[in-house]
């Protein structure tokens, strides 16, 4: 089995695909029916399954508004038809292939071109930035947390000395009272 997808992958790339895949739409048996979407492929990571999104809009009663809503879906991806991730694929229902795949992609609508790619990432470039700010306000409070700090330790120091400073002047009130003791003695001898 193993030799035979290889050579699929290998033939992939020529015109001529030979497809094996009972669950293919085109060549395989496989009977398609029920409701069918056209999204975008967000992921390709599976063997032969892709996972499409589109966006829908959904009723919100309370607000009388339409909200966005995104639906995703596992898809079955024939080896002959390769959807890879940003490609706009059209899908239709079939049996359960799958825990959870019950979707075949028919076709490939349309490839993402450069300009969307670069679209795309300049978008997600933007959201960083936005977050970005957010962490440096963080920053910032946490240089004035310690800013606040410093400035206390700082009067805490200056109280101290002044406290040392007063004790001194104490010191040296006593010391002159001590004297003046001493000479009151003198003038009283
Ligand atoms: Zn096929």
């Amino acid at each position: 089995m193993k030799t035979k997808q290889k050579k699929t992958s290998q033939k992939r790339e020529g015109k001529a695909r030979e497809c094996n895949d009972p669950n293919c739409p085109v060549h395989g048996s496989i009977r398609l029916r029920g409701r069918r979407f056209t999204g975008r492929v967000i992921s390709d990571k599976m063997r032969r399954t892709v996972i499409v999104s589109w966006i829908r809009r959904a009723f919100v009663k309370k607000y009388e508004r339409y909200e966005k809503r995104v639906s995703k879906v596992t898809a079955h991806n024939p080896d002959c038809i390769g959807a890879q991730k940003g490609d706009r694929v059209r899908i239709v229902e079939t049996r359960p292939l799958s825990k959870t795949k019950h979707f075949v992609v028919k076709e490939v609508l349309g490839r993402e071109t450069k300009k969307q790619t670069l679209k795309q990432e300049a978008i997600e470039q933007t959201k960083e930035e936005y977050e970005k700010p957010e962490e440096k306000q963080e920053e910032q409070a946490e240089e004035a947390k310690s800013k606040q700090q410093e400035a206390k330790k700082e009067k805490e120091t200056r109280e101290q000395d002044k406290k040392k400073s007063q004790e001194k002047t104490k010191e040296t009130g006593t010391e002159t009272n001590k004297e003046k003791n001493i000479k009151k003695g003198d003038k009283d001898k």
